[in-house]
């Protein structure tokens, strides 16, 4: 049988069909394409003792694969879904086709460096064409190399804004006609429903809903710091981790928003944000694997310690401060976290209680609906002070965090219902209640709720 001759997409983080530099440079090309898609291999391997994806984040990406699948039909390219690299070797199509070229998106994690890799050599190919996508500035339009970035947000940040442009859409491609090959994969449908739908299709009406039906946009730079209302904040971050949206299509409905509707604070803030996104990417890129040491991108050598209890204490949401847990247990239930909670969290966990950043990364890894490698590592960095950013004296002060952003205490007491008929301002410190205020709100310290883990003074002065 003579086989067909064909170029392959290989999709990793960038499951969608609007905006993607490899599938549209393959549909230019002569032949027909198929695609791929290769999970993760060390799924099951363990980082300080958390397996890389939730269940919560794995239906998440289920749903985001159903959808670019169902896309790639409607184009007549033939999709496979597989486990790992050695099901992708025998996989039954490639008795069909001979593969020309694998075209992908660049990414700096080096399982994704090493997927591409592997595919190369299984399929016994040279050519391989790869593109800047996950960003939304093509390094290529930056006023300096990526190994010149500034160790400071803000100076790359000014320097981006005086003269970088973003990138006009590509369209999505036109069908083909399908190769008479192997069916697509059928993908298991899901049995737990993130809070999130995933997938292009979601995701695109989601940003017009943000944007046009509500215009909650308008008000972005007031609301961000909230926790307790969906769109507080944009919740875009979860397309963008799995690529069910382009950056630089958000970029794009921005600027149509800001040029029909309103342009203001909150507006520029939107894009202040995506500028730090794009900065913890090429941040990695510059480090490489240095990004995962505990010294960070800093020369800092801080102690830090191993503490089971401390370990225990966030793993079950009884540090017994109300912020923190109230935080952790919706990660653990939903998959989400606010950026004020992460904030908070990460300070918690890496400055408060000294444990190894590491650690509290992997605990985000392993939840986060939105979960990115360079923006985990990155923040992680930024805020246990081994960041290339030299402020490493930050530290929240989670009592008086949640009596500046949680004043009447809605998010907590949503969070940890013990705590619902605690008035403030003993919300923000617990333990401070006496025997009789225990009693009358229902909240008895050690039971109801835990002692603090560590006591206040030591979050103060650290
Ligand atoms: P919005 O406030 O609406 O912001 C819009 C977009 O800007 C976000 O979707 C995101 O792409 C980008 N953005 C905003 N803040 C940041 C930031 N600090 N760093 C990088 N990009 C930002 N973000 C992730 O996408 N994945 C992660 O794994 C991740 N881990 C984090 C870990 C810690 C310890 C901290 C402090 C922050 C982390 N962030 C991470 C950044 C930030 O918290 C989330 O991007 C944001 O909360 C997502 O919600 P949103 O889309 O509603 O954000």
């Amino acid at each position: 049988m003579n086989k067909i001759r064909v170029n392959l997409v290989l999709f990793h983080h960038d499951l969608r069909v609007h905006d993607h530099p490899p599938l549209h440079a393959a549909r230019q090309a002569e032949l027909p394409v198929i695609a791929c898609y290769v999970f993760n291999e060390t799924l099951s391997l363990e980082t300080f003792g958390f397996k890389k994806r939730s269940h919560l984040r794995h239906a998440f990406l289920l749903q985001a694969l159903q959808d670019l699948n169902a896309s790639l039909a409607k184009l007549g390219i033939p999709f496979y879904v597989v486990d790992s690299m050695q099901e992708f070797k025998t996989l039954p199509v490639w008795s069909y086709v001979d593969v020309n070229a694998i075209f992908a998106s660049y990414h700096p994690g080096s399982e994704e460096k090493s997927m591409v890799e592997q595919a190369k050599n299984v399929l016994n190919i040279q050519r391989v064409h790869m593109y800047w996508n996950h960003s939304l500035l093509h390094p290529g339009d930056y006023p300096f190399l990526l190994n010149a970035l500034p160790g400071r947000f803000t100076d790359a940040r000014i320097l981006i804004e005086q003269s970088s442009k973003v990138r006009p859409l590509l369209p999505i491609p036109q069908p083909q006609d399908r190769p008479l090959v192997p069916e697509s994969t059928i993908l298991p449908s899901n049995s737990i429903s993130p809070i999130i739908h995933g997938g292009e299709q979601y995701a695109l009406k989601h940003l017009h809903h943000y944007f046009f039906e509500t215009k909650t946009i308008n008000t972005y730079k007031y609301t961000r710091n909230n926790m307790l209302n969906f769109l507080d904040s944009s919740k875009l971050s979860p397309y963008l981790a799995t690529g069910a949206l382009s950056p630089r299509k958000i970029y794009w409905e921005l600027k149509r928003f800001e040029q029909t509707i309103e342009k203001n604070v909150s507006t520029y803030w939107l894009w202040f944000e995506l500028l730090w996104r794009d900065y913890f990417y090429f941040l990695h890129i510059k480090e490489g694997d240095g990004f995962f040491s505990l010294s960070g991108s800093s020369s800092h050598t801080n102690l830090w310690e191993t503490n089971e209890t401390y370990q225990r204490a966030i793993l079950q949401a009884k540090t017994g401060y109300p912020l923190v847990d109230a935080n952790l247990m919706e990660l653990y239930l939903t998959g989400w976290m606010s950026n004020r909670g992460r904030q908070n969290v990460a300070s918690f966990i890496s400055k408060s209680l000294r444990l190894d950043w590491r650690w509290g990364a992997a605990l985000f890894e392993h939840y986060l609906l939105d979960y990115d490698v360079s923006s985990n590592y990155g923040n992680w960095q930024y805020i246990a002070g081994v960041g290339a950013d030299p402020r490493e004296n930050r530290l929240f002060n989670v009592s008086l965090q949640l009596k500046k952003y949680d004043a009447k205490g809605d998010y907590v007491k949503h969070w940890i219902p013990a705590l619902k008929d605690v008035p403030t301002p003993e919300l923000y410190q617990p333990w401070t209640m006496n025997a009789l205020q225990q009693s009358m709100y229902q909240c008895a310290i050690g039971k109801d709720y835990p002692h603090p883990i560590i006591d206040d003074a030591s979050i103060q002065l650290r």
